[in-house]
């Protein structure tokens, strides 16, 4: 059975203090829950091995990682090295990697497959530009995103893997994704994963809505039955919004 999942990206914002405060007041408000999302967040790399001991039941993932796994390749951080400082997941395909880093497609299906060799659990985002929405693409664009990203992998890999639908005219914009175009995108995302692998891996995977979700709107777009949850940007960096985002299952 698929997981419900609310994972919130920090992005490149904290200092330390800040987000080991963050991190201290997630953790309470996680153990007050009233939902049975599994809580992840993803605080910048300085930060990954403080938070981890301050936290128990919320999970920790990385932003991003390298593509290698160790060498002359200066400020780059690598799978192995995450999990070391204790990481369980980690965010690959954002679009802020996709458009501001140049990393494409292939780069990602490199990354994916050594994050899963290492053990982590990519979070593999996907989505379309608002060019792309608006000449009908949209479906091609993420489904090439899916094919080429996620390429070469098992069932057993799959299993491993969350993916993050995230429109990228949603991200950071207010403007959030209608309900029913979540539903209509995270469908069409599980028809192209039992195509490519099998039923079984299209239904246990758990797809996360991203953009521009908050705790006023979190609950219509988690009603819908494709919908497993949120990946979370600006509203992850306050513990009462990032938790009523968790509660609003
Ligand atoms: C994100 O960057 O993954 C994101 C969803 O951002 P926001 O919630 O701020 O739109």
């Amino acid at each position: 059975m698929r997981k419900k999942i609310v994972a919130g990206n920090w992005k490149m914002n904290t200092l330390l203090k800040e987000g080991m405060e963050l991190a201290r007041a997630v953790e309470k408000l996680e153990n007050e829950k009233t939902s049975d999302a599994l809580v992840i967040i993803a605080p910048p790399y300085t930060h990954l091995s403080k938070v981890k001991d301050m936290i128990e039941n919320v999970r920790l993932s990385a932003q991003n990682c390298a593509s290698e796994d160790s060498g002359a390749y200066t400020g780059e951080v690598s799978p192995a090295m995450l999990v070391s400082a204790g990481v369980e997941y980690v965010i690959l395909g954002h679009s802020e990697r996709r458009a501001l880093f140049g990393e494409d497609n292939a780069l990602l299906n490199k990354k994916v497959k050594l994050a899963l060799s290492e053990g982590l659990k990519p979070i593999f985002c996907c989505g379309e530009v608002l060019e792309e929405r608006e000449s009908g693409k949209h479906f091609d664009i993420v489904k090439e995103q899916i094919e080429v990203g996620l390429e070469g992998l098992s069932a057993a890999d799959m299993s491993q893997i969350v993916i993050a639908y995230e429109p990228v005219w949603a991200i950071g914009t207010g403007v959030v994704a209608s309900p029913d175009q979540a539903q209509e995108m995270h469908h069409e995302i599980r028809g192209f994963l039992a195509s490519m692998f099998d039923d079984k891996v299209a239904e246990d995977m758990s797809i996360l809505y991203g953009g521009s979700c908050k705790p006023s709107n979190a609950a219509e777009l988690f009603a819908n039955p494709d919908v497993d949850g949120g990946l979370i940007g600006g509203a992850a960096l306050k513990a009462e919004d990032f938790l009523g985002i968790v509660n609003a299952y």
